[in-house]
This record gives C-alpha cells, structure tokens and sequence, in this order.
C-alpha cells in the first residue's frame, strides 16, 4: 500500500484488503488485496445472472447428471450420521467437523475472526450515489479513505467495538441483472465488520455511511432485511460469530490452515478418546475445509 502515491489508489487498494476482516498492515494480508485486484482487472467482479443460488441450482443439476444425489435440511451431528463411504468432504468450519468426527481438541487453537453486519434492500429505485462511476459498478467499496477504513477495521477486529464509520461492502447486482428486480425497482446490500458475536444493530451507522456517499439513500428504501453475527451463524453454523471467512485470517493461520503444521489439512484418522492418539495422514482436499477419511468397518 505504501507504494501507492496517491490518496485515491491507497484507499482504492484499503478497501481491496478490507476484504480480509483484518487490521490494515496484517501479515501479508497485502497479497489478498492483489489477488482483488488482479480478478477485477481480468474480468470484473461478476454477479450470477439470476442471483448466487443459480450456482447452487447449476452445481446440483450436475451433480445429478452425473448419478448423484443432494439431500438438504438434515444437520450432520456425528459421522454415524452418514452412510458408509470410503472417504467424507466436509465443507464445515474446523471446529464443526472435530465435533462430528469425534476428534476431541484436535483443532482447539483455530481462531474465528471477526462478524458482519449485513443489510438486504429492496429500493424503489437506483442507489443514488454522488460519483457517477458507482452507479454502473456492480460492487462499490465505501470508505472515504485509508485512515477511515483501518479505524473501523482496527475497531471490529482489536477493539471489541462496532465502527462508527463502518467500512462497507455493496452489491447493487440489478444494476447489471434487471432479472433481479421489477422494472425500475433495485435490489442492494451491504455489510460492514462487527465484532465477533456482536448482537447490537448497525442499520444507522451503515445508513449514515451510504447517506455520506448517496444523499437521499433513505428515501429510496422500500424494505430491509437486517441479520448480525447471530442470525448469521443460525442460517449458516460455518459462520462462527457472524465470520463470513469461517476463520481469522492472521498470523500463520492465513498461511496455514487450519493448522499451523507442515500438513495442515491432515486430519486424525479415528475419533478420540481418553487416551490421546497420534494423528496419521488422510486424505489432503484443498478446495474443503476439513476432510476425514472412516474407517472400514471391522478395523481396529
Ligand atoms: C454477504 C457475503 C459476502 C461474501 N463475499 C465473499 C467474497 O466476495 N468472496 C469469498 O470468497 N467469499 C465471500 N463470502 C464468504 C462465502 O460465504 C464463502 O466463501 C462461500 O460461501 C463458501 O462456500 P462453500 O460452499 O465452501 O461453503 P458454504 O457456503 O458455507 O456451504 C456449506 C453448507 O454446509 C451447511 N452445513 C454446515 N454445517 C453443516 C452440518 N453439520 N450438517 C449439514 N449441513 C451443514 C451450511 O448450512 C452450508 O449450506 C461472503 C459471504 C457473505 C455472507
């Protein structure tokens, strides 16, 4: 960021970084606002014609295609939940799938990051920003600079307080999808950083940071859906305390995760018990958060 001569380009870039949920000036967090930058040089920051569940529908469908089969609404609790198979992907927070597959502390030291707050709009017209860019973008970052930004970070993350000037994150997806909402009509969110857990509300200060940037934002709101930390976490049991990243994201943990081990994801092959045994090698799955292979039936 220091390289950045401009003003405009450091905050343009804070906002890049702010993404991480994590102070400005973390341990190579640098490199994930590149990363931002890169995709949005190379292709924009795409919406899903339809909305995101349109993934989820093409995934499945494919998934189906290929002799498979989804089953929803049931809540995994233990592995014996499961039907045999040689090996099982969990796309579960670490701590969910130590508590699954019975493997005791095995992950005790994984950290969760801070919340979001996030606020779903439905407004009888555009979002009526003042910068003429942001009316076309489909994502618009909001901080007026990089001190602002990194206060509300620092504030979220180190402080145990909610920002006063939050830093937002917005997606006007009907600007660029008219499916998304009737003619004229636009659907909006955003979401600023809270911290971990935090169950206040932060309408007001995210409305007093669109009104700075969009003057007349208010009368444009037809209806919201407001959901912190712990409604978060109740849709979605791998957002621990409202952490969309499903962990924090400093320290060698950004590296290494979810254990800071030469494997990390390697996982124990049995579950626990009272005697403590040594974990052994299973199968590695980079694109999951925990992967953990059952033991044949029978086997000690
Ligand atoms: C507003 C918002 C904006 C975001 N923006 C970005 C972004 O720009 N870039 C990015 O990378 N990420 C972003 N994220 C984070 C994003 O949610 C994750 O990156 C993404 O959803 C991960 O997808 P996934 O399929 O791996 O896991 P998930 O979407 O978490 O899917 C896992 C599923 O497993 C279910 N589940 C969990 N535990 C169990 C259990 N025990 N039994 C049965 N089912 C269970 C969950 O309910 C969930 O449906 C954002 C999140 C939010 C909320």
């Amino acid at each position: 960021m220091r390289r950045f001569r401009d003003e405009p380009a450091r905050t343009l870039f804070a906002g890049l970084v702010a993404h991480v949920m994590a102070p400005l000036g973390g341990f190579a967090t640098g490199a994930i606002g590149l990363v931002f930058a890169l995709a949005a040089h190379a292709r924009g920051w795409p919406v899903a014609r339809g909305g995101s569940q349109s993934i989820s529908d093409a995934l499945a469908a494919h998934l189906l295609d290929l002799g498979g089969s989804v089953h929803t609404d049931y809540e995994v609790k233990r592995l014996d939940d499961l039907p045999p198979a040689r090996a099982y992907v969990f796309d579960t927070s670490p701590t969910a799938l130590a508590r699954i597959a019975g493997f005791g502390d095995h992950y005790a030291g994984y950290r969760y990051g801070p919340g979001v707050f996030k606020i779903d709009y439905a407004l009888d017209g555009p979002v009526p920003w003042t910068a003429k860019e942001a009316r076309a973008a489909g994502t618009v970052q909001i901080g007026a600079d990089r001190a602002e930004i990194g206060r509300a970070l620092r504030a979220a993350s180190r402080e145990g307080r909610a920002p006063d000037k939050p830093f937002l994150i917005t997606v006007q997806p009907s600007v660029v999808d008219p499916t998304r909402a009737p003619a004229g009509k636009h659907v909006f969110w955003a979401y600023g950083h809270v911290p971990h857990g935090w169950t206040g509300d932060l309408t007001d200060a995210v409305e007093r940071q669109l009104e700075r940037f969009a003057p007349g934002f208010r009368d444009r709101v037809l209806a919201r859906a407001t959901a912190g930390p712990p409604e978060l976490a109740a849709r979605n049991a791998n957002y621990v305390g409202g952490d969309i990243a499903s962990g924090a994201v400093s320290g060698l943990q950004l590296l290494l995760r979810p254990k800071p081990t030469l494997f990390p994801y390697t996982t124990p092959t049995r579950p626990s018990s009272s005697a403590p045994r040594r974990p052994r090698r299973a199968p590695v799955c980079t694109a999951c958060r925990g992967t953990t292979r059952r033991r044949p039936s029978g086997s000690d």
